[in-house]
């Protein structure tokens, strides 16, 4: 099954995928890069996880994340018996395949440790991370260091300027989409996620706000004005989340599980009853998916132009043989075919009549 992010993306990338290959290009259509900002302990890996669908980072009550890991996923083809295979490969260990999850999460966490110490130092030296497998598709997430005020262990005394910019280096790239963590069990005017976004995307039209931990908040509180965006208004919105506690972690739930358990969170609160659509991982997963999609339509009327003067020369091409082979002109005549196809389909695809283009 296809990971919650990337679902209805998928057949729209593997269609245009098959038009360049046809067409002998390299080029394919370059998705935006996701980060996610916030304090420490947010939540910001276990969001990760959820939207891939998949365990394999390091998360917990301490310091976790203390590199930046730069995560791509790349989609691969199902084998012809219709087995799954994924893996991961690092950047650092070229050649080696993980199939094993938890095997990415320990190296991720000994990579850590080997560049960073093991006293909670924190550095911007990126972990690079490729998954292959053919639930993805090809996007690339940034998980970051969380935002810290008191440094601890061996951090340095200026540790929350140091994170800032690093932070900064990545949310700042106008093509990055941020996912800006805030915990619901704290006061959302103290949020540094919101407060970072902001500098970097001061029109918020790449932000969007994530509320986790929306199961432990006080008694007799919940979030429902945070989401609605009345306690801090948000262009894109927000989505509320339940990951795992730390209860989950150690009892070695799934991210299957804990999404069925998010599932059932939200039916049974009837205070989050009509807000469906801001509620929950799956709904995080389609308003990304959605901003992707407005992303391919964008580039889309480019891609269209270099794939109208293609099929051009293939038809001046195939003039110019004339009389000569057979098999040449019917090559041609083939090529051409299969270009005006796949034009067809394209162009349906630019003016959204396809159905896999809609979101709904
Ligand atoms: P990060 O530092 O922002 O990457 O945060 P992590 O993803 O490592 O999570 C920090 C801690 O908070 C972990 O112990 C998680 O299990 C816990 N946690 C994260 N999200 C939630 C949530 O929605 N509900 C609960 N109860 N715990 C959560
Ligand atoms: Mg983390």
């Amino acid at each position: 099954s296809a990971s919650p992010l990337g679902h209805s993306v998928i057949p729209i990338v593997n269609k245009l995928q098959d038009i360049f290959a046809q067409l002998g290009s390299q080029s394919t259509i370059e998705l935006p890069q996701v980060a996610v900002v916030g304090s420490q302990s947010s939540g910001k890996s276990s969001v990760l996880e959820a939207l891939v669908g998949r365990d394999f980072l390091p998360r917990g009550s301490e310091i976790c994340t203390r590199r930046p890991l730069v995560l791509q996923l790349l989609q691969t083809k199902r084998k012809p018996d219709g087995t799954e295979e994924e893996y991961g490969e690092f950047l650092h260990l070229p050649g080696k395949r993980f199939h094993d999850f938890s095997e990415i999460r320990r190296e991720i966490e000994a990579e850590t440790d080997k560049e960073a110490g093991g006293n909670k130092g924190v550095i911007d030296k990126q972990i690079r991370l490729k998954i292959f497998s053919p639930n993805v598709l090809d996007i690339t997430l940034v998980d970051l260091p969380g935002l810290t005020k008191v440094p601890v262990g061996d951090q340095p005394s200026d540790i929350e300027a140091r994170i800032r910019t690093m932070i900064m280096s990545y949310i700042k790239i106008p093509s990055c989409l941020i996912l800006a963590v805030s915990p619901a069990n704290a006061d959302l005017a103290n949020s540094d996620a919101l407060q970072m976004a902001g500098m970097a995307d001061p029109d918020g039209h790449r932000t969007i706000g994530v509320i986790t931990k929306l199961d432990i908040m006080d008694r007799g509180t919940d979030a429902r004005n945070l989401l609605l965006g009345k306690v801090i208004p948000l262009r894109l919105g927000y989505v509320g989340v339940v990951n795992r506690s730390q209860e989950d972690i150690i009892l070695n739930r799934s991210v299957k599980d804990a999404l069925v358990a998010e599932e059932k969170f939200f039916r049974s609160r009837p205070v989050y009853n009509g807000l469906a659509d801001r509620c929950g991982i799956p709904q995080l997963a389609k308003k990304l998916n959605q901003i992707l999609v407005q992303h391919i339509k964008a580039v889309l009327p480019g891609l269209k132009s270099r794939i109208s003067s293609a099929l051009v020369s293939v038809a001046k091409e195939h003039a110019s043989y004339g009389e000569i082979t057979e098999s040449k002109a019917g090559q041609g005549a083939l090529l051409l075919n299969i270009l005006s196809k796949y034009s067809e389909a394209f162009s349906s695809m630019v003016e959204g009549k396809n159905e896999e283009m809609s979101t709904a």
